[in-house]
């Protein structure tokens, strides 16, 4: 969408138990599991409340996930990058970081569209390397366990993009990737009958204007209904989780000053800046 012409419309009158206390977030949960349900309510309300998408200030488009769960090593050619990461971060890279995997990323890491990325300065000053990632992530909307590749769909309520903010070198990665701010997310969820294939969308992220990662999620080495299955094998989903769906290549170092604009074909875009985190 162009945010020069799109519109926007505030539904939260048809939103059962809304709430704007960001602690209070059961409503968002439940319309990520009820949404066919609510969805004539919130199209009636929608029709009669937009507004210019320039005149809103747009926030995370998750809200207190239960989980954010993430993705490695899904892109073959981001593998292949690592490999000279790891050899100048952290002298070599072990096998198991080149097989895909689940992991977890903190919940408070979500910022929303036109925040700040925060730089920690004790990995700085440690000489480490912060670099961007930018994904296609999922929304969930039914919960469940153990669900088979081929009942993955119906568990998705849509897309939306993150960026993967990450502390490169030794350790753990849920401690690397869960600093705040570290999971940039909006600019909204698109749902998913709006999105024809998943695996044809076209992923860019713009440093000052410089193209860093534009690749198409084909790329995608575990695809998104596998992915599906094998985070729940081992966690429940539930309602309003996201997955993120692996680093596509291009990454690198992000610097204070800079300014990130992250986009995904069929989804949009959002811009970010990049600052030093104050007071550590
Ligand atoms: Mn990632």
């Amino acid at each position: 969408m162009d945010t020069a012409e799109g519109v926007i419309a505030d539904v939260t009158s048809a939103v059962p138990g809304h709430t704007a206390d960001p602690f209070g977030a059961g409503w968002w949960v439940r319309m990520c599991r009820e949404l066919e349900t609510l969805r004539a309510g919130l199209t009636g309300v929608a029709r009669d409340s937009t507004v210019p998408l320039r005149d809103a200030r747009l926030r995370p488009a998750a809200l207190n996930p239960s989980k954010i769960i993430a993705c490695a090593s899904n892109y073959s050619a981001h593998v292949g990058e690592m490999m000279a990461v790891q050899e100048r971060v952290a002298g070599g890279m072990e096998a198991w970081m080149a097989e895909f995997d689940v992991f977890l990323k903190a919940p408070s890491s979500v910022i929303g569209p036109g925040e700040a990325v925060l730089l920690p300065a004790a990995p700085l000053s440690e000489g480490r390397e912060i670099h961007h990632e930018c994904e296609l992530a999922l929304v969930i909307g039914k919960a469940g366990a153990h669900i088979p590749a081929d009942r993955a769909v119906e568990h998705i309520l849509g897309y939306t993009i993150c960026l993967d903010i990450t502390v490169r070198g030794p350790g753990d990665r849920s401690r690397r990737k869960s600093y705040d701010t570290f999971t940039p997310t909006g600019p909204w969820v698109v749902t998913r009958d709006e999105i024809a294939d998943p695996h044809d969308l076209e992923i860019t992220l713009e440093v000052d204007g410089e193209v860093r990662q534009r690749v198409s999620t084909s790329g995608m080495t575990v695809r998104i209904p596998e992915i599906v299955a094998q985070a729940s094998a081992c966690m429940t989903l539930l309602p309003g989780d996201l997955i993120l769906t692996g680093a596509p290549p291009g990454v690198g170092q992000i610097f204070a000053g800079e300014r990130l604009k992250a986009s995904i074909s069929g989804i949009g875009s959002m811009e970010l800046t990049v600052a030093a985190a104050a007071g550590d």
